[in-house]
């Protein structure tokens, strides 16, 4: 399998942010033009994306959307579909982020038609898995994570079009992280369970940690074998955050 796998650095706004947060945005974009060795995302609430991917264009972060609607438009109040997105300027979507897994009730299927629907629309897919504590604590930690894997993945998964986030539940927002080991560990199963799956692409799938990254400790994290990037939350709401983490692959 070859190995070219760009690193990417995606912050997850979540529920997150006004018009005034276009302040911290140039401040990224500002330092992200100095940081060309990985990708830099930002994926605000739907309702900056328009404005935020205008001020983007050209710069090296792009925008992305934080969940999608699997249809592409229809009687459904309050959603927002992926052609949206894209139309709205976003070149990627998270979807099955554990917080829609929870709050949500999304099934695994379900992510796989928002990820087949990002796929339609001409986005990327951020596809996101992770067990809970208790399934972790009862040493099911990968038994769930590859279902999930198996079970949101789109048939037609390539380096192009899907990023994996690995986000143990009880790592975000925590200040709880895995340990080194127990990150490289699962990252080397979700690649070689992609490779059960999809065969060649998973070496070239880019495979993202997520849960409580920080300038602290991202320069371990990112060196750990399979991590080829970081999904980060409360992290990324500050440009002097964000790009502390980003910048590691200066
Ligand atoms: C997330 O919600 O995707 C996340 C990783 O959050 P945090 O970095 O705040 O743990």
């Amino acid at each position: 399998m070859s190995q070219t796998r760009r690193p990417i650095v995606i912050g997850n706004w979540k529920m997150n942010g006004l018009k005034a947060s276009g302040a911290e945005l140039a401040a990224m974009m500002g330092s992200a033009k100095d940081a060309p060795s990985c990708d830099v995302m930002v994926c605000p609430p739907a309702i900056l994306i328009a404005p935020m991917a205008q001020a983007a264009e050209g710069s090296a972060v792009a925008i992305g959307g934080q969940d999608c609607h699997a249809n592409p438009s229809g009687a459904h109040t309050g959603d927002i579909s992926a052609e949206m997105l894209a139309d709205a300027g976003a070149s990627a979507v998270i979807v099955g982020h554990s917080e829609r897994r929870a709050d949500h009730g999304e099934s695994d299927a379900e992510v796989r038609a928002k990820a087949e629907a990002a796929h339609r629309a001409g986005l990327m897919a951020i596809v996101c898995v992770g067990e809970t504590e208790h399934q972790r604590d009862s040493g099911d930690a990968e038994a769930v994570v590859g279902a999930q894997i198996e079970g949101s993945l789109p048939a037609n998964v390539t380096a192009d079009n899907t990023i994996i986030a690995y986000e143990p539940v009880w790592a975000i927002g925590t200040g709880r992280t895995p340990t080194l080991e127990e990150i490289a560990a699962m990252h080397g199963f979700i690649r070689r369970a992609v490779a059960d799956l999809k065969g060649d692409v998973a070496g070239n799938v880019r495979l993202l940690y997520g849960g409580s990254v920080k300038p602290g400790n991202a320069a371990e994290i990112l060196k750990v074998a399979d991590v080829d990037g970081a999904l980060v939350g409360g992290a990324s709401l500050k440009a002097q955050d964000f790009s502390g983490i980003y910048s590691v692959f200066d």
